[in-house]
């Protein structure tokens, strides 16, 4: 068999190979398609995203190990869709930690006048008032939240400039 070219879907390989005695061709994948773990290009993207690290540093990475880097358009695929599912996964722990939080103020016969469960939240937050020369406050600052329940706030505050 001889390799006759590489077809590349960003970090999985197509090596073309061919038999030059009965001319037999086929494409053999780096990556097994019938493998049921994480795909490489989904893998490498997660990974990047996971240390807060984005397309270029992802890219100088591979650079440094001598790896052709993937195409900005099939990294922005791939980002799309782990955003997607960590969103998802997000919102699925937060309301599962409100029903905790809610389940344990029933417990405690923390009920409100109206008849809803009550919690006990410490709130503190911050934002930019100072720099140099000249009177700054900023638009954006930060929220902190003591209880489990804090995730659930903050993601529903945290659009409203709270
Ligand atoms: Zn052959």
């Amino acid at each position: 068999m001889k390799v006759m070219s590489e077809v590349r879907k960003g970090l999985n390989s197509g090596i073309s190979m061919k038999c030059e005695m009965c001319n037999f061709q086929e494409i053999i994948w780096t990556e097994d398609p019938h493998n049921e773990k994480m795909p490489v290009n989904t893998a490498a993207v997660s990974g990047i995203m996971k240390i807060g690290g984005g397309f270029a540093n992802l890219e100088e990475f591979l650079s440094t190990l001598d790896i052709p880097p993937l195409s900005s358009k099939t990294y922005q695929k791939e980002h799309n869709t782990i955003a997607t599912a960590w969103e998802k996964v997000a919102k699925r722990e937060m309301y599962s930690a409100a029903m905790e939080e809610k389940q344990l103020a029933v417990q405690a016969g923390e009920i409100g006048p109206d008849g809803f469960p009550t919690l006990t939240v410490v709130v503190d937050g911050c934002w930019a008032k100072r720099s140099y020369r000249n009177n700054y406050s900023s638009l954006s600052g930060a929220v902190s939240f003591k209880e489990s329940l804090a995730c659930f706030i903050r993601c529903h505050l945290s659009n409203s400039y709270v």
